[in-house]
């Protein structure tokens, strides 16, 4: 339970003893097997005090209680195996690529039907309540920065059982906080922003419904898909920075959406921020920051843009998201992201200097007209 403000929870949180001569931090405990007789067993089922540190940190911020995986991707899995076979699933127009392919995959295998639905339509996602077992939701969206009407979404009658979960990594737990408005499960890529220096994979979800927390440690255990104890206290480590890196980054990147907009190579500006967004009214109300995320479309061809994001010199032409150092790629040769236009770049923006960043942008816009 969350007593402090978020910024200093994750500064304090997940801290161990407190006892005279303990560690200020916990250490990453290297350990598969502990002697018998006390609380622990077996990392692959209880992790170890390390684990715990990081489930105590992010499940404090969103208010429930976290598990912690081997990567983003490992924790979707994780919800989505827990569904019976056959179950129907509703996901949105816009998603990350990972979760489309493996619905896909779910699929083809039989395992569930899936329902795309428009993400911003908030109408159409009430009629999937009543006939889906699980609706899944990312909001802002990957990378079109979509934002969803939670707090009505999770309001909405549902078929029996059907349960909400939302992909919460671009928000961060800092901006929005899905199970207060009723979701059942959040997840995050703690790859992305909770870590926060590109140098490890992890994941987490967080829930505060007893059952489906045992569900998931269920599923943790016996897909073996705990996260290793290093990239566990990197996670931790980088995450309390994360309240001073986002207030940073998402200064930046509000900026720059506010340059490129007014930028004659740049046809498209997407960022919640903007009051032309078309679901900025939605993320007035439900977040608390508009984020670090935005993407853009150049004028010109495809190629044009791919020049555009390998002449950028302090911004990393770069996949992935969340970290100090702020990356940039063309997001339409991800597979299963068919309906992206060509020219979309989606850009991470980091913590470097809001000028600096102007300059190699508008540099790589006019040197590849
Ligand atoms: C990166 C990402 C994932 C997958 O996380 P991994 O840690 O790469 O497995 C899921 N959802 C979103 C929104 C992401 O950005």
């Amino acid at each position: 339970m969350l007593k402090r403000s978020r910024a200093s929870w994750v500064v304090s949180a997940g801290r161990g003893g407190g006892q005279p001569g303990d560690p200020l931090n916990v250490p990453p405990i290297l350990a598969s097997n502990f002697v018998r007789e006390g609380d622990s067993v077996y990392s692959r089922g209880d992790g170890t005090a390390t684990t715990a540190a990081l489930e105590t940190l992010v499940g404090g911020l969103e208010d429930g209680r976290a598990l912690a995986f081997g990567s983003g991707m490992a924790a979707v899995s994780a919800v989505f195996d827990h569904l019976p076979v056959g179950s129907v699933v509703a996901i949105p127009d816009d998603c990350y690529q990972g979760v489309v392919m493996l619905c896909d995959a779910g699929a083809k295998q039989g395992r569930f039907r899936v329902q795309q639905v428009e993400l911003a339509d908030t109408r159409a996602w009430e009629e999937a309540a009543l006939e889906a077992d699980l609706l899944w939701l990312e909001s802002p969206s990957n990378p079109l920065l979509t934002v969803a009407d939670l707090p009505a979404i999770c309001a909405a009658p549902r078929k029996p059982g059907a349960i909400v979960a939302v992909d919460n990594t671009f928000a961060t737990p800092l901006n929005q906080r899905p199970l207060e408005f009723g979701a059942d499960i959040v997840m995050h890529s703690a790859t992305k922003f909770i870590g926060g220096h590109s140098d490890l994979l992890a994941g987490i979800t967080v829930t505060n419904n007893d059952a489906i927390y045992e569900q998931l440690f269920e599923r943790r255990t016996l897909g073996g898909a705990m996260p290793g104890a290093f990239e566990t206290y990197l996670a931790t480590r980088g995450a309390r920075t994360m309240a001073l890196r986002l207030e940073r980054a998402q200064d930046n990147a509000a900026e720059l959406a506010r340059r490129l907009d007014d930028h004659a190579e740049v046809t498209v500006v997407r960022y919640p921020g903007l009051p032309a967004h078309p679901t900025h009214e939605v993320a007035k109300r439900t977040l608390d920051g508009y984020g670090a995320m935005l993407s853009f479309d150049t004028t010109g061809t495809a190629e044009r843009a791919t020049e555009v994001c390998r002449t950028v010199d302090l911004i990393h032409y770069a996949t992935s998201l969340g970290g100090v150092e702020s990356t940039m790629e063309r997001r339409a040769v991800m597979g299963g992201q068919h309906h992206l236009p060509p020219t979309l770049l989606r850009l991470s923006v980091g913590c470097e200097d809001v000028d600096d960043l102007w300059a190699d942008l508008s540099h790589a816009l006019e040197t590849t007209k």
